[in-house]
Parts: C-alpha cells; structure tokens; sequence
C-alpha cells in the first residue's frame, strides 16, 4: 500500500483523491489517509501531491514509520 506521511499534516491538499481511480484516500481531522485494503498501488497518487507526502510502503522514510501504524489506526476505528 501507499502510506501518507507527515507532510500531508494540516495541508490536505486532495490533489491526490482526484487522482485516485478506486476512490480509497479518505479525510481524516488533519491529514488524508489511504485505505490500505483498497489501495491498489497503483502509484497514480504519488506524483501529484504538492508536498511529497505519499510513499509506497516499503520507501517509508524511517521518520514516518509511526505513520504506517497511525494509517491502520484509522481504518480500525469502528
Ligand atoms: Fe489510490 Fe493508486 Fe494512490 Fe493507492 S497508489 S492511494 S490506489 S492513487
């Protein structure tokens, strides 16, 4: 999956939710989150953002590694 790190943080810029093709960034309070079962890494995403917030996974620079976990915290709330 592709992960939203800290610079996305109070920018919400959504250039990436127009770019989106199955529609899984989502709006949280102070960032946008991708949807990691929806997210079909497809990369279209990472480009556009104005910031360099989206990385795929595995090039998470290691400062955003509380990211990955804060992405899934998202998602698990009911
Ligand atoms: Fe959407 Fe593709 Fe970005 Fe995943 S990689 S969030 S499917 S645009």
């Amino acid at each position: 999956t592709y992960v939203i790190g800290a610079p996305c943080i109070d920018v919400l810029d959504r250039a990436c939710v127009e770019e989106c093709p199955v529609d899984c960034i989502y709006e949280g309070e102070r960032s946008l989150y991708i949807n990691p079962t929806e997210c079909i890494d497809c990369g279209a995403c990472e480009p556009v953002c104005p910031v360099e917030a989206i990385f795929y996974e595995d090039d998470l620079p290691s400062a955003f590694g509380p990211f990955l976990a804060d992405n899934a915290l998202f998602f698990d709330e009911p």
